[in-house]
């Protein structure tokens, strides 16, 4: 679902929002519903972006940079059962390679579950998908890391270690992510699926704490509510989504 840059951000939202209910409407309980849903939402961030941010200055990031991926990070439903489907399938070839995903995942809940946005960042607690630099579940990484995208890497990196920098980053990036994640959010919340906001590492441990947690999600229960982000309003998100009727 692709958007001209002439269309209004609610034009953008409702169309982004539609769509991604149609895939509910069409494979609700099927077993392909989370990657559809998914490959939803990140080819239409990409091609959007494309469109959106045409005539932009390149950006300094790239696969093999992980300097960001201390922040806070968070995602839909959706975003965590692919993650949590791509940790289970590989978890066994990474362990050979003495890479303990679960455990990794299992201790920065521990460590890092339930803090703010600000104490993530003092914390400088890595992503425990990041293996020798890389984000080893790239392809499937969530939008919020799609869409942090910065023009200047020294600075990029500066910041994420906590300096008081100024890090130039992408608003382009930031809009579509927005915009898709909640337009995915909203037609979640139409369809009585748990639509709120997680952190990612939390929330991945849930998912693969309990061997039922997509069944109860897809029944409309919420198996991930323990590593809600506090911060997101779920009321006034869902009087937004009213207002502007998606
Ligand atoms: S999922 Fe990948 S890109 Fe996102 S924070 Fe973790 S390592 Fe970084």
């Amino acid at each position: 679902m692709t958007v001209s840059r002439d269309n209004s951000p609610s034009d953008f939202f409702r169309a982004t929002s539609h769509a991604f209910g149609e895939t509910i409407g069409s494979r609700r309980g099927r077993p392909e519903l989370v990657a559809l849903l998914c490959a939803q939402a990140f080819d239409g961030f990409t091609q959007n972006v494309a469109i959106q941010a045409e005539g932009e200055p390149a950006l300094a990031c790239h696969g093999e940079c992980a300097a960001c991926c201390r922040l806070r990070v968070t995602a839909t439903a959706p975003e965590i059962f692919l993650l949590a489907r791509f940790v289970s399938v590989n978890a066994a070839a990474f362990a050979e390679r003495g890479v303990m995903l679960l455990k990794r995942i299992a201790d920065a809940d521990q460590a890092i579950g339930g803090l703010s946005e600000a104490q993530r960042m003092s914390a400088q607690y890595a992503c425990p998908l990041i293996e020798g630099d890389l984000c080893i579940a790239y392809k499937v990484r969530p939008l919020a890391c799609r869409g942090h995208a910065a023009f200047d890497k020294a600075l990029c990196v500066a910041a994420a270690r906590g300096e008081a920098v100024e890090t130039p980053v992408s608003a382009t990036h930031l809009f579509v992510r927005s915009i898709v994640q909640n337009a995915l959010m909203a037609a979640l919340r139409r369809a009585g699926l748990a639509w709120g906001l997680y952190e990612v590492n939390g929330a991945l441990n849930c998912a693969l704490s309990a061997p039922d947690a997509l069944e109860q999600w897809i029944s409309g229960q919420d198996p991930l509510a323990r590593a809600q982000i506090a911060d997101f309003d779920l009321v006034e998100a869902g009087a937004l989504f009213d207002a502007v009727g998606a």
